[in-house]
């Protein structure tokens, strides 16, 4: 049974169904009910007991409210917020629900954190107390997903007429993330007049580790300078030509200023914190493996402390340039004349009320890729949605700033690069892809997140015991192959020498955390998912199979692929798939471990094209003037694939041409 579908049978149970689904992780309501309130005999009923439904829009999807209620009380509350982040919107419901209860009413205060989600919840609460005294009608709650049609991803660029206020200023920052807080802190540094916009309530998490060409602090450290011309040539081939080389010339070329920049910020506010650099074997595959994969990296790092880098910018933007940042406010869409990009209609999310804004030097869009946009994902990345379990995006990045590029006469890149790890644990039997949520939105269905170990090139099965490819690869690799197997999901097995193994494979970037944790930190977590059903521990190979879920032919299969995994192993030849012999392993010293999987998304790389300059290209190819843009909202750099073993260069990319467009847009580009 899928777990989709126990969601929902339990959830039009009602209150009863409720501790069932909680269990699973989805829904963040519970069943302990308020004392039955009766009415003093006599006095009017304030209510028609029964049970009412409501929904209203939260931060990412649909929140769902019921309440059961007596003549004179509620009673119960059961939230369903399956569409809403899992560490935020999801884990405010508890205290959502005990606020309802206790209050008997929907005037709470928010959970902190989830403003939006807690709206949500008390507008469906209102909704439902509503019914309950029978002032407005009893609401049908739908159980299927909108039908999206062939590609209507993109919708029509609104019109708007109504303008409340307007401002002027220079440069435009669209969205407060990664990259618009780097070209915000570069704005203030350098006199610029700017303003940024961000839909959010607060800024985007730090995303740490950023790749650089020859910084200063890699060379000292006894790196030789990056071979570009080999660079190049992988490049290339890893995208299979696709790439746009001239943007990679701004990233060699410029990259190591860029850190010099973040460095100096480093320096003014925290000036005793160190960057660490990943340079040499740790930044490698083995030697056995050089030619498959050349994808030197010099990964820098300032660690997680009470400040990060994106706090940091913000303090230059905020205290030395005195530019507050805007909230609550969001791209609609761009303003051009003729041909050139003059400024932005932004909308204020809680007052809904439109605001021009003015941009004499240029707008740059930095509002993130699409991964929380199911039409975006479903339509032009069927087979990275389809092989999802986990969303690891950021929530509020809906490909706001793509669709507005392209309304606006942007082209944009014609493939997916989805960032997908292969490390999303599943419960077994349910398959990767969208399910649908009683109210009618797309979500995908494991809310574990990133489970390290899962990157590592054991041997990896199919629902059917089967072995299908080789395991040794980039992440996205191991989830692509995915796609043609049942579910779009497999299983991971490994035995107890496998702290052993992994120090072996000496795999590289975040995937090299197994390696350099303990075997113990390892074996703690997975023996949490054991509480949890979703991974399994057992003495024997037999007695795994039929924990895994394995029986006839499925099981006989698992079985016969475990021995010739073995004999692989003992043989040190992967005949079967080729994987480099390093990276094989045995199925010998119990206890055996496995658990299924499908991949995390972390964000999309398919955005808006652009040239070397930051300049977003219209439909001839040809720069448009006044707009910019930068991180995932742009495209070109990755295309056919994202090289997820150059660890970094994500970010690397994102702050280097952040910079390029302050650069570029004010006249200060040399
Ligand atoms: C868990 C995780 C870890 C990662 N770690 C790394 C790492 O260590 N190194 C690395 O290289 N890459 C990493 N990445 C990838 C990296 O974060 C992205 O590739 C990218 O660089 C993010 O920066 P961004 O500025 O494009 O988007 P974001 O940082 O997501 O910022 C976009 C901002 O725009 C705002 N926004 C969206 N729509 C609108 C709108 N309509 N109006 C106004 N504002 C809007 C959003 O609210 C958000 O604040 C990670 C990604 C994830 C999910």
């Amino acid at each position: 049974m899928s777990k989709k579908e126990l969601s929902r049978r339990d959830f039009l149970k009602g209150a009863a169904g409720a501790a069932g689904i909680a269990a699973l992780g989805v829904l963040a309501g519970c069943s302990d009910k308020a004392p039955e309130a009766t009415a003093t005999p006599g006095e009017k009923s304030l209510y028609v007991p029964g049970e009412y439904k409501a929904t209203a829009k939260g931060a990412v999807g649909t929140v769902m409210v019921a309440m059961t209620f007596s003549e004179s009380a509620i009673t119960d509350v059961v939230l369903n917020l399956d569409a809403e982040t899992e560490n935020i919107g999801q884990a405010a419901g508890e205290e959502l629900k005990a606020a309802l209860m206790a209050k008997q009413g929907a005037e709470i205060d928010a959970v902190a954190g989830a403003t939006l989600t807690s709206k949500a919840v008390m507008e469906a609460a209102n909704k439902c107390i509503q019914q309950a005294k029978g002032e407005i009608p009893v609401e049908v709650i739908g159980g299927t997903a909108a039908e999206t049609g062939p590609a209507n991803w993109l919708g029509v660029e609104p019109e708007i007429s109504d303008i409340a206020e307007t401002w002027n200023t220079d440069f435009l920052i669209v969205g407060a993330g990664n990259g618009g807080l780097c070209a915000g802190a570069y704005a203030a540094k350098n006199g610029v007049k700017f303003r940024i916009i961000e839909k959010g309530t607060a800024t985007a998490r730090v995303r740490g580790w950023y790749g650089v060409c020859d910084s200063e602090d890699a060379l000292a450290l006894g790196e030789k300078p990056m071979d570009r011309a080999a660079m190049r040539n992988e490049l290339k081939r890893f995208s299979s030509g696709k790439t746009n080389l001239k943007l990679w010339d701004t990233w060699f070329n410029e990259s190591a200023a860029m850190h010099k920049f973040v460095k100096d910020c480093y320096a003014q506010y925290l000036p005793d914190a160190k960057v660490t650099v990943t340079v040499g074997d740790e930044a490698h595959w083995p030697d056995e493996d050089t030619g498959r994969y050349f994808f030197p990296v010099e990964e820098h790092f300032w660690g997680f402390g009470e400040m990060g880098r994106n706090d940091i910018f913000r303090k230059i933007i905020e205290e030395e340039a005195g530019v507050p940042i805007d909230f609550n406010t969001t791209l609609v869409k761009l303003e051009k004349t003729g041909n050139k990009v003059t400024g932005v209609i932004a909308q204020n999310t809680e007052s809904g009320k439109y605001i021009r804004i003015n941009a004499s030097k240029g707008v740059l869009l930095a509002c993130g890729g699409y991964p929380y946009n199911p039409d975006m994902m479903e339509q032009l990345d069927p087979q990275g949605t389809a092989v999802t379990a986990n969303n690891n995006g950021w929530p509020t990045d809906t490909g706001d700033g793509i669709k507005a590029g392209v309304w606006a006469g942007a082209a944009m890149q014609a493939e997916a690069a989805p960032m997908l790890f292969d490390r999303g644990i599943i419960a077994p039997g349910v398959d990767a892809g969208y399910h649908v949520t009683e109210t009618g939105d797309r979500v995908f269905p494991s809310p574990e997140g990133q489970f390290n170990i899962g990157s590592q090139p054991f041997l990896k099965v199919n629902r059917h015991g089967v072995r299908f490819t080789n395991e040794s690869g980039t992440y996205d690799m191991m989830s692509y192959a995915a796609y043609n197997q049942p579910g779009g999901v497999y299983a991971i097995v490994f035995d107890d020498n496998f702290f052993d193994d992994v120090q072996r494979f000496h795999t590289i970037g975040c995937s090299a955390g197994t390696r350099n944790g303990s075997k113990e930190r390892t074996v703690e977590m997975l023996e949490g998912q054991i509480q949890k059903g979703n991974a399994f521990k057992a003495d024997t190979l037999e007695e795994l199979a039929d924990k895994m879920g394995f029986t006839g032919v499925d099981k006989e299969n698992f079985l016969a692929t475990c021995a010739r995994y073995n004999e692989l192993y003992e043989n040190q030849e992967d005949v079967d798939f080729g994987k480099p012999t390093y990276r094989l392993s045995a199925l010998k010293q119990g206890p055996f471990y496995s658990f299924w999987m499908g991949a995390c998304l972390l964000t999309t790389e398919q955005g808006l094209l652009c040239d070397e300059k930051a300049r977003v290209l219209n439909a001839d190819r040809e720069p448009m003037e006044g707009l910019y843009v930068c991180g995932d909202n742009a495209g070109g750099f990755f295309v056919n694939n994202y090289p997820c073993l150059m660890a970094g260069i994500a970010m690397g990319r994102n702050m280097t041409f952040a910079i390029k467009a302050v650069k570029v847009a004010t006249g200060k580009d040399d």
